[in-house]
């Protein structure tokens, strides 16, 4: 495949009207559940039985800001194997909530965005709501107020990030005439247009590619021929550490996967060591203003392909076997790989790869797309990034069982 500049800019635009129409998890899956039902895939829920077809497509969804889709292979039995993409589906936001650097919050024009839980007459109902308006805004402090502004970054959680809504004056006073977002904030920039400047793209650029990359790969023949499961698992609360009933760390995954497997405990075991699990979270593109922040030989670039993360201490879930798999379904997949490796004296960042592995013994491996700004409110990305990762987990999806047979250890 190759990635002309039409795919790559079409595949860009079509991720910021995703990230634009997601302002919070549930809005994200309220999305992805739009993407998947138009390519035909069947919603089931939790709370009924599951009559599961060969070459059907199903999702299921928790707390509507977890969703898992997947779609079953013409020739798969239950004991065969399971090619699954995780990624998540929130980002750190002004409820206090994740590790967000919060000075990027201040002086932007904010709004608000959530799920509200409505009685009606009969039923107790879950609505979406994404005010569209400016209606919040937190000032900075002037700079004559605070000399040491540019010294210091200190944004105190408790006391500095509560926004303004509305002098008592002016609301008494309120009248018609709003100010409207009718520019969205989500851009392609640069001067040869090659960046994404956008909040969230840790990680519904993931969560995005993962679930493209399904549907793209049951479009062809290769459902029909396939002996595994083919499954995007997109989980809420990666950012606060995926303990809760919709998160990775939850019982979600194997409780799908025991379903799918029919209740047949010999099948589901067997069924783990063929599986493998591709972690697709954001990745720190080397920054150019802080170039010794990286490793001298682990400097991921924008545009030079997706990132395979490798930490010896197991914060990445990567092995010598899955990094040479990934490599192999990479170039059968025509997408470029960039090493990362953090310094030896940093911390490491972690993801959702290493728990569903250590809670499920899948063989995984993690990567990401390079970004800049992670957990700005404004992020920046590279537009090659969003077809580079669709074109992955396609490729993922369509040759693991291949790549698998052709292990010999
Ligand atoms: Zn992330």
């Amino acid at each position: 495949m190759s990635f002309t500049k039409e795919i790559v800019q079409n595949a860009a635009k079509n991720l910021l009207n995703f990230i634009n129409k997601s302002p919070s998890p549930f809005h994200a899956v309220d999305e992805l559940k739009h993407m998947l039902k138009s390519a035909g895939f069947q919603e089931l829920r939790e709370t009924e039985h599951w009559e599961l077809e060969q070459s059907k497509k199903y999702f299921v969804t928790r707390n509507e800001s977890t969703i898992i889709a997947f779609a079953v292979g013409g020739r798969y039995q239950p004991g065969n194997g399971f090619s699954f993409v995780g990624a998540h589906t929130d980002s750190p936001c002004l409820k206090s909530y994740g590790g967000g650097i919060w000075n990027t919050w201040l002086d932007r024009d904010l709004t608000l965005a959530g799920r509200i839980m409505v009685q009606t007459t009969n039923h107790i109902e879950h609505r979406l709501i994404n005010v569209k308006k400016p209606i919040l805004r937190i000032p900075n402090i002037a700079i004559h107020l605070q000399r040491d502004i540019n010294d210091k970054h200190n944004v105190n959680k408790e006391d500095h990030l509560c926004p303004i809504l509305a002098t008592q004056v002016q609301a008494k006073l309120m009248e018609t005439g709003t100010l409207n977002l009718t520019e969205k904030h989500q851009v392609i920039g640069g001067a040869c247009e090659e960046f994404l400047f956008s909040p969230r793209l840790d990680n519904l650029l993931n969560a995005y590619c993962a679930c493209q990359g399904l549907i793209d790969s049951c479009n062809g023949y290769s459902l029909a021929e396939d002996t595994n499961v083919r499954m995007a698992c997109l989980y809420d609360n990666e950012e606060v550490g995926s303990k809760s009933a919709q998160g990775a760390e939850s019982l979600l995954t194997e409780m799908v996967m025991r379903r799918i497997c029919k209740g047949d405990n010999l099948a589901f075991e067997e069924s783990i060591p063929k599986s493998f699990h591709l972690s697709a979270d954001q990745a720190h593109a080397v920054h150019p203003n802080y170039s010794e922040k990286h490793e001298s030989c682990h400097q991921p670039a924008m545009h030079k392909g997706y990132v395979l993360k490798i930490n010896a201490n197991q914060s990445y879930s990567t092995t010598a076997i899955t990094a040479a798999i990934l490599r192999k379904i990479a170039n059968l997949a025509s997408v470029p790989l960039q090493d990362f490796v953090v310094r030896n004296d940093m911390p490491c960042g972690s993801t959702i790869g290493p728990i569903l592995s250590f809670k499920l013994g899948i063989p995984t491996v993690d990567v990401g797309a390079p970004q800049l700004s992670m957990h700005s409110i404004r992020e920046q990305g590279c537009t090659t990034s969003v077809a580079h990762g669709i074109a992955l987990f396609r490729g993922f999806f369509e040759n693991y069982p291949h790549v698998f047979q052709s292990l010999k250890f």
